[in-house]
């Protein structure tokens, strides 16, 4: 066996679900069809509880509550200090509750708790706080005209945005989205994945408790083709914020092209490179290369799937990396001693799995791994592949799960090309000890971030986003405001002016 599979749970009791009603207004409301979904336990395949199915009339009535909320509301009128220091007591209140909320993505998307605990919970309060921090420190520009004119810009927030996020970080994403269009004073409506709607409901309650006015976020969960889509084509939401897989970034394109031309922005799929030089540290790098895959069991965007190694340390590297594979815990993810849990649902097991029998039917050796772990759950072996070739499949395509393609390369040239050869640019990572290979292939290399000698390295303040097919748009950093702001131009005549 690739690794061990380790099912024993380090959660004791089921929490108590508190919350599982769509958020509209400042109120929790059944969805008005009264319809609901399960949302599933990807350890066994139980469910968990029922939420509300929200469709076409929720976010008709969630968009006119945060609409109501722009126009008149105190939100966008109060100073952004004002506005920052709600967001810094909101975040307050998710860091009261960390274990909690780490415990419900645990549960509806089978994450690690202990990193739910030590990171992405955490970090969502600190995207709270810097994005708080910036709230007073929008400003706009004072131009001296040609002709007899001044002019100053002002920064205004675009109004009702509309954020669809995926299942793989559900708080995280939450907040990449919120915290920068609070900020601004935008009002909003955020459709979680259906995967992972437990937390987003959660949020609600902390940010009425923390002072957010009604109407200013609202959430509605559902499925994409219909509460999604209901979103992306309202003719009364000004800008889109989504991330998700490409081939639904486009229908968002398309349907907010088709409505009333709202502003976009798409964070989408990838296929990352991590290009290892013949000079690096082994150890280092198969460290590296493992984790850029296997963290989150490779349900991540910028996840490194395909590891290009030069041919100098290619066979001492292939060897590592299996080693490494089977000290790797795959199991509960309440279990500390684990690394890896399920996949969040059946369809990406499934789909995971189909991936890895392509692999082996193009003709790519399966190193390690390749089969399902454990007697129930969405439990994936990791996999590495070798004698991968770029147009296989498996090398190509976006597989989001714990599937590394290895492939050996001899030049410089030849690693920036085959980097550079599938349809996305979304991350990509370099491991050399020469700064002038480090430098030549980062400028190189066409994706929205690189990592020299390292990798996962986020920070709310560093933009991140695509080139290519992995979208447009950056979240993160002060540059996510931009996404969530409009500029206006106020000229005046001045002395001298025949205006005046
Ligand atoms: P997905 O595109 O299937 O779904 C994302 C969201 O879109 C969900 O909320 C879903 O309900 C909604 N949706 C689905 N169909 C829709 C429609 N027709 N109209 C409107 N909304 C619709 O993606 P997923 O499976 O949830 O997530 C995995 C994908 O997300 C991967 O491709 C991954 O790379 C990508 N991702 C990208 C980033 C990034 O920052 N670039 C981050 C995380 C995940």
């Amino acid at each position: 066996m690739a690794s061990e599979c380790n099912g024993s749970s380090g959660l004791k009791i089921m929490p108590q679900i508190k919350f599982t009603k769509l958020f509209i207004n400042g109120l929790f409301h059944d969805a008005l069809s009264g319809k609901t979904f399960e949302t599933i336990d990807p350890r066994t395949g139980d469910v968990i509880t029922r939420v509300a199915e929200g469709d076409k009339p929720d976010i008709d009535l969630a968009v006119k509550a945060a609409r109501e909320a722009f126009n008149h509301g105190t939100w966008p009128r109060m100073s952004g200090y004002q506005r920052g220091r709600i967001m810094m007591k909101f975040a307050d209140l998710i860091e009261e509750h960390i274990e909690e909320i780490a415990t419900l993505d645990s549960l509806d998307g089978g994450k690690l708790f202990s990193h739910g605990k030590a990171l992405d919970i955490p970090g969502c309060a600190a995207l709270l706080r810097y994005y708080a921090g910036a709230a007073d420190k929008i400003h706009g520009e004072t131009l001296k005209m040609s002709g007899e004119f001044q002019a100053y810009t002002l920064r205004e927030p675009i109004g009702v945005v509309g954020h669809i996020i995926p299942w793989n970080y559900p708080s995280t994403m939450f907040f990449t989205k919120v915290s920068p269009a609070l900020a601004v004073g935008c009002t909003m409506v955020v459709k979680p994945a259906e995967q992972t709607p437990l937390s987003a409901l959660y949020y609600c309650h902390l940010a009425k408790q923390a002072g957010i006015p009604d109407g200013v976020i609202n959430v509605v969960t559902g499925f994409g083709p219909t509460a999604g889509a209901a979103l992306a084509s309202h003719m009364d939401v000004d800008a889109v914020s989504f991330t998700g897989s490409t081939q639904v970034g486009r229908l968002i394109m398309e349907a907010a092209a088709k409505s009333n031309l709202k502003s976009v922005s798409l964070e989408l799929g990838g296929k990352s490179p991590v290009l290892i030089f013949n000079d690096a540290d082994v150890d280092m790098a198969v460290a590296l290369a493992h984790r850029a895959i296997f963290t989150n069991k490779g349900e991540i965007c910028v996840a490194g799937s395909r590891v290009y190694v030069q041919e100098g340390i290619y066979d001492e590297f292939v060897k590592k990396a299996a080693q490494t594979c089977k000290n790797w815990v795959v199991g509960d993810p309440f279990n500390p001693q684990v690394h890896q849990g399920p996949q969040v649902d059946k369809q990406q097991f499934e789909k995971v799995l189909r991936y890895i029998d392509i692999g082996q039917r193009e003709g790519a050796t399966l190193l390690t791994g390749g089969k399902p772990c454990g007697e129930k759950g969405y439990y994936i072996e990791p996999t590495i592949f070798t004698d991968v070739k770029e147009d296989m499949k498996i090398a190509q395509e976006e597989i989001f799960g714990p599937v590394m393609s290895l492939i050996k390369f001899k030049t410089i040239e030849e690693a920036i090309e085959k980097a550079n050869s599938t349809k996305y640019g979304l991350a990509a990572g370099i491991v050399t000890k020469d700064i002038n290979t480090a430098n030549r292939v980062s400028r190189s290399i066409r994706s929205g971030i690189v990592w020299i000698n390292c990798y996962f390295a986020f920070d709310r303040d560093c933009p991140f986003g695509g080139y290519k097919m992995s979208g447009f748009g950056r979240d993160m950093g002060l540059h996510a405001l931009d996404k969530y702001l409009q500029v206006k131009a106020v000229v005046t005549p001045i002395s001298g002016s025949p205006w005046l």
